[in-house]
């Protein structure tokens, strides 16, 4: 299994999924198709399978023109949005498995950024841990907006779904927001020196012109707030969806100096 980000549009990233024993391909995301389309053409790659984590135009604006190029091309995405999702042809639930060449992709419902929002997860089982498409519901050090959801749903979604995989999953997420949502971090957690560290790095590799993708989820543990809102630094006596909403509205108003 190779995973190759594609950077596209203002911060958002595309994702081909590649199994190399048969040269079959998926792309993730893929809402600016001519640099995807050329990805797939430079490595000699047959794109089977779009897949859509969730009908915002930043993710799935590229579903049709890549259809209309690639007629052959299977446009999975969440069926309970099938209306909201150009180009759709397999509305998918939690659970279903897509098959990308010989690579199994396991399809998650993580409904609160959108109703709908999916997030798949390919190579499980595979020696170098599995590989995580979260769209907009987890960033490094941030989760999404809950523009169609609650934060109950935001904390089920991170820590009985998503953080039911193993440690070792690689998060490949749906925007460069490393940096921002680090400095962010370092606000609610002052003390805690991994976020410190992780900005520090997130920096480096911004300056050289490189992605902070993949993190992996225990990374993520260690410096995401949305994932450590049962840390007592961050919860303050709250519960987990009381301590996600206040850390929501904190880091939608927050502007960094
Ligand atoms: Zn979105």
């Amino acid at each position: 299994m190779q995973v190759v980000p594609i950077p596209i549009l203002a911060d958002n990233y595309a994702y081909l999924l590649i199994d190399p024993a048969t040269g079959d391909a998926a792309a993730v995301d893929p809402a600016d198709p001519g640099p995807v389309l050329s990805e797939v053409r430079a490595r000699g790659l047959r794109l089977t399978h779009v897949l859509c984590t969730h009908h915002h135009g930043d993710h799935s604006g590229g579903n049709v023109a890549i259809a209309d190029a690639l007629p052959h091309v299977a446009v999975v995405g969440p069926q309970v949005d099938a209306a909201r999702i150009p180009g759709l042809t397999h509305g998918v639930g939690h659970g279903d498995v897509v098959q990308v060449g010989s690579l199994t992709v396991r399809v998650l419902f993580v409904p609160c950024h959108t109703r709908g929002h999916v997030a798949f997860v390919a190579g499980e089982g595979a020696h170098e841990g599995p590989a995580l498409f979260c769209g907009d519901t987890l960033f490094v050090a941030g989760c999404g907006r809950f523009f169609e959801g609650s934060a109950e749903q935001m904390v089920t979604a991170l820590f009985d779904v998503l953080g039911a995989l193993p440690p070792e999953t690689r998060v490949y997420c749906g925007h460069e927001y490393a940096v921002a949502n680090l400095t962010f971090a370092a606000t609610v957690e002052p003390e805690n020196q991994a976020i410190h560290r992780k900005l520090a790095w997130a920096v480096a590799q911004r300056a050289a012109g490189l992605p902070t993708v993949p993190s992996t989820l225990a990374e993520e543990r260690e410096y995401n707030p949305f994932l450590r809102v049962h840390v007592p630094a961050l919860a303050r006596g709250d519960t987990p969806a009381a301590c996600m909403a206040r850390l929501r509205d904190a880091k939608n108003a927050f502007r960094p100096a």
